[in-house]
């Protein structure tokens, strides 16, 4: 590579698989093979020891020891309560997710001969701050300098973008992976990708047909044997069908029918899986995300978007073809299935090679080494400006092609999956959710809004900060859900109603900053809201040193 320019790598930390990708000399995203071989990486991680192994080996020991391996970290994400314990360590998401990060950098480094320093992580639109703060510390205990987290869907529609390009298209971007559903309203231009609106679930996925299949298959197991038995609850059962329900789902998108074996307790069976029940026991699945798409697609109107050009499928999941059929028939247009395993680290990488070539401009606009530009008249430009306007010279002043320059061209736009407000009282005296930032709102955005004192000579405020899911204003309590707190002390002798005015600062990336400020004798408190189910602190700095002794296969 160019060695004036830090690389920075694109990664899927996906529910079920993961990938990383990196933009070449000539523009093109490319997605780098694991140590296996493969492109994708299972996101499985298997305490083997005093070893951790990841991926493939993992997925496969997770036959023979059950309790050894964890997967589908990714729906644990910025939960407190999830807790993986191996020899008496307790292991959170974040620390799990670490090794699935450091596998896959270890593996890229092996094939590009190059140190994976720099990384743009995606997550999916759906996830809050608690969800995004975490992945964004996953990337910090595996030793990355993290440069910023970006919506998987937004993601894929910046490699779509860059693979055809049009002069205007709204597309619906249907992401349908192992464990999130994500739909997303889009309007790509030549250089510019702006998101109209986001819905989906969190907890819908691949993962979730499989179920569908091993339930089907424990039932199975029961009416063949005439007997009553959970067989779910012997681990080594559980695992085996999970893996066999995963297979069979994948062949059934194939083809029509698949033999399944079920070995529990000396028995063994055969079930012949036909296409047509298994997509009869999991249409209310793929109902779910029809009825999320109509969702979505009523907060788009509001928003003067009534119509859409394109569905774009990404995600592994989209492979059923009931999928496709399905929205075929409700939405009439045939969806186009793009690239759907690597689209999103693609997308990534191609977001941190805009970011890398930024990085490398602002150092040369600064000290004036841009070859065959005239300095005084491009210091007041900002690098896009310059990168739109004198492609060619960037071009030979970093040792890319043209082509690749105009591919970091692109601007992004995006909108926020959540709402964002305080806890007040209303004049009943009852406790209620104030939205100051509401969903689908475009990021970064700053809202301000004054609130008042309830008692005369109040000593604090106590501000409660909380995200919902809610379009309205005002939402219940039990809406919504805490993610950070912040104290301002007043000063002596305010009378009551006194404004407090509070700001709320939400960036590109979801990041939350909130500011409070009595505007009688401006006191004021700052709160970068850090979230309580994130590793901080000693137990952070504990995870990044554990992770840097230990050895990943
Ligand atoms: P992703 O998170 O995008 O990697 O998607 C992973 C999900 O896609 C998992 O639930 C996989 O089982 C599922 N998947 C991958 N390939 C297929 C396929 N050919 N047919 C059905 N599901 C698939």
């Amino acid at each position: 590579m160019n060695d004036q320019l830090k690389r920075i790598f694109g990664i899927d930390l996906g529910t079920t698989y993961s990938s990383i990708a990196y933009v070449d000399e000539y523009g093109k995203a490319v997605v780098l093979p694991n140590a296996e071989n493969q492109r994708v990486t299972p996101s499985v991680v298997f305490f083997d020891g005093d070893s951790i192994v990841v991926g493939e080996i993992a997925k496969e020991c997770s036959k023979l020891y059950p309790n050894e391996v964890v997967s589908f970290i990714k729906r644990s994400m910025g939960e407190s309560d999830f807790i993986y314990e191996y020899k008496k360590r307790a292991y959170r998401p974040e620390e799990l997710s670490s090794y699935v990060l450091r596998k896959l950098a270890q593996d890229a480094e092996t094939s590009l001969g190059e140190k994976v320093t720099d990384v743009v992580i995606t997550c999916p639109a759906y996830f809050g701050i608690n969800e995004r703060e975490a992945t964004r510390v996953a990337g910090e205990i595996a030793g990355f300098n993290v440069r910023q987290i970006i919506n998987e869907p937004t993601a894929a529609a910046i490699a779509y973008g860059a693979a055809e390009p049009s002069e205007k298209k709204v597309v619906l971007v249907y992401d349908l992976g192992g464990g999130t559903f994500d739909i997303t309203m889009i309007e790509i231009r030549i250089d510019s990708i702006e998101v109209i609106c986001t819905g989906g679930d969190h907890n819908l996925g691949g993962k979730d047909w499989d179920d569908r299949i091993v339930a089907y298959l424990v039932q199975e197991f029961q009416k063949t044997l005439d007997t009553d038995e959970d067989i779910l609850e012997d681990p080594d059962t559980w695992q085996d069908l999970q893996l066999s329900a995963e297979r069979s789902k994948k062949i059934l998108s194939q083809r029509d029918i698949t033999p399944i074996s079920i070995t529990h307790g000396g028995e063994r069976i055969k079930v012949v899986l036909e296409r047509k029940k298994f997509e009869e026991i999991t249409q209310d699945l793929l109902e779910r995300t029809v009825v999320f798409t109509q969702e979505m697609l009523q907060e788009a109107k509001a928003k003067g978007y009534s119509d859409f050009d394109e569905i774009i499928l990404v995600g592994g999941a989209t492979r059923m073809p009931q999928i496709p059929h399905r929205l075929k028939e409700e939405f009439g247009s045939e969806p186009k299935m793009f690239d759907p395993d690597e689209a999103v680290a693609k997308g990534a990488a191609i977001y941190g090679w805009k970011l890398s070539l930024n990085d490398g401009l602002a150092i040369r606009i600064a000290d004036k080494s841009i070859k065959g530009m005239d300095h005084d008249s491009i210091i007041d430009l900002t690098p896009d400006l310059i990168v739109k306007q004198m492609p060619q010279e960037v071009a030979d002043a970093v040792g890319y092609t043209i082509g690749a320059i105009k591919k970091s061209r692109v601007s992004i736009k995006d909108v926020t999956s959540k709402s964002f407000g305080v806890v007040v009282r209303n004049p009943e005296d009852r406790e209620l959710v104030y939205n100051l930032i509401v969903k689908n709102t475009p990021v970064p955005v700053d809202v301000t809004k004054a609130f008042f004192t309830a008692v005369v000579n109040q000593e604090t405020v106590f501000i409660r900060i909380m995200e919902n899911e809610s379009k309205e204003e005002t939402v219940f309590l039990s809406e919504s859900m805490e993610i950070g707190t912040a104290i301002l002390k007043l000063p002596n002798g305010l009378p009551a109603e006194q404004p407090i005015e509070i700001s709320f600062k939400l960036n590109e990336e979801g990041r939350l900053q909130i500011a409070a400020v009595e505007t009688k004798e401006s006191s004021s408190v700052n709160v970068a809201v850090e979230t309580k189910s994130v590793i901080h602190g000693k137990e952070l700095d504990e995870a990044i040193s554990r992770n840097q002794s230990i050895i990943i296969y």
